[in-house]
């Protein structure tokens, strides 16, 4: 839908969502609307609100690290609970009046650059361009247990989480062989050594190591177990912590630490919107604008990547932000040429 003439100017149209009954204001209209309020929803945000565009923020609330304690390896944030983190950077959104943060889920997503229309709690919001920072979804480990212990004592990236668990009994649950990232197994175990000598490879029921990859591994100096995982053995005290594996021929193998890839897939809102994806399932984005397969429609975080981390989805936010900016500059600066040119041929 394109903007009428009467619509509200952009920082018009930013304040009376705050201000005014909801239903009273359909629709609305912002420059850019960011789906998701994460590091990489709240970085774009910070940096399209300091370039002076209006701009929605749309967060449905739950966070890919729901479980974990603390955000680690954040230059400035090591060690910061990620609530407080949120928290921090609403705060100084706050700073911006053309910045509206909004704790809604957005349902539907439709319409072409210039006039996308994003629908949240039965409103319909229209922006001239979208930033999709919606993450992806974990499934979780079909073992009974790990959903308690995933961020707490199973985790996917020791550079998270390596340093608070060093020298103990690690394990990797090697994936999947037909899983996109199964030929990265060598690479991933081999820079487990930096934080522990002990480090045992484990497969699951119906996903056997082949002979070829276990030996690799154990070149390598990982222990590799045969039997699949049976069970996890977690502590009677405290049940987010893992303890042992139990494996299908009755053994058990010491294990405090279990890292794991399990699939992740995208959410349902970016799965209707048919944007290409990379063979790994990620949004495939321009690496420099950050723009997909559907004009106008951007894409950063960890939805677009398997590089994931607080701080990498951060960077990818802000450069988003900063080329969504480029291009609505690009594109005043079209249309003022053009109407130019119009004025000259005509006077
Ligand atoms: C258990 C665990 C622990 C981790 N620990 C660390 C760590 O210590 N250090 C580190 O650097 N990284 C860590 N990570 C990775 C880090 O959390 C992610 O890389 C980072 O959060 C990705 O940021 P993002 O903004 O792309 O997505 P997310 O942080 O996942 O945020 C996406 C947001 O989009 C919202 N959303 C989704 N769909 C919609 C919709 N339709 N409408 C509105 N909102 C929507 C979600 O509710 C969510 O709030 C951890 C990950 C996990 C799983």
């Amino acid at each position: 839908m394109p903007r009428s003439k009467d619509a509200p100017t952009r920082h018009e149209s930013a304040r009376s969502l705050c201000g005014r009954d909801r239903a009273t204001i359909i629709p609305v209209y912002f420059d850019v609307v960011i789906v998701g309020g994460g590091p990489s929803g709240l970085a774009a945000a910070l940096t399209l609100g300091r370039a002076r565009r209006a701009v929605l923020l749309c967060d449905a609330g739950e966070r890919r690290n729901q479980t974990a304690e603390h955000i680690y390896n954040f230059v400035t944030r090591d060690h910061t609970p990620p609530d407080e983190f949120r928290r921090v950077a609403r705060e100084q959104l706050a700073r911006y009046p053309n910045v509206l943060v909004r704790d809604v889920r957005v349902e539907a997503l439709d319409g072409e650059r210039d006039a996308f229309r994003v629908r949240v709690e039965q409103e319909d919001i229209i922006a001239k361009r979208v930033l999709l920072c919606t993450g992806m979804l974990d499934e979780p480990l079909l073992l009974e247990g790990a959903r308690e212990a995933w961020g707490r004592s199973i985790f996917q990236c020791p550079y998270c989480h390596g340093w608070e668990a060093q020298g103990r009994a690690w394990g990797y649950v090697a994936p999947a062989h037909d899983a996109p990232h199964a030929a990265m197994a060598p690479l991933f175990v081999q820079q487990l050594f930096a934080w522990t000598e002990h480090v045992t490879v484990f497969s699951q029921h119906g996903n056997p190591l082949s002979e070829e990859l276990a030996s690799q591994l154990e070149s390598l100096g990982a222990r590799v177990e045969r039997s699949p995982i049976e069970r996890l053995v977690v502590d009677p005290e405290r049940r987010t912590q893992i303890r042992a594996i139990a494996l299908a021929n009755g053994a058990t193998t010491p294990c405090d630490a279990l890292f794991a890839h399990p699939p992740q897939r995208q959410t349902p809102l970016v799965a209707s919107l048919g944007l290409a994806l990379d063979a790994d399932g990620y949004v495939t984005a321009d690496p420099m604008r950050r723009e997909t397969s559907r004009p106008g429609i951007f894409a950063s975080g960890d939805l677009s990547t398997r590089m994931q981390g607080a701080i990498f989805a951060a960077a990818s936010g802000a450069q988003a932000g900063a080329m969504i900016n480029l291009d609505l500059a690009q594109q005043r600066a079209m249309q003022r040429a053009s109407s130019r040119a119009r004025a000259e041929t005509s006077g």
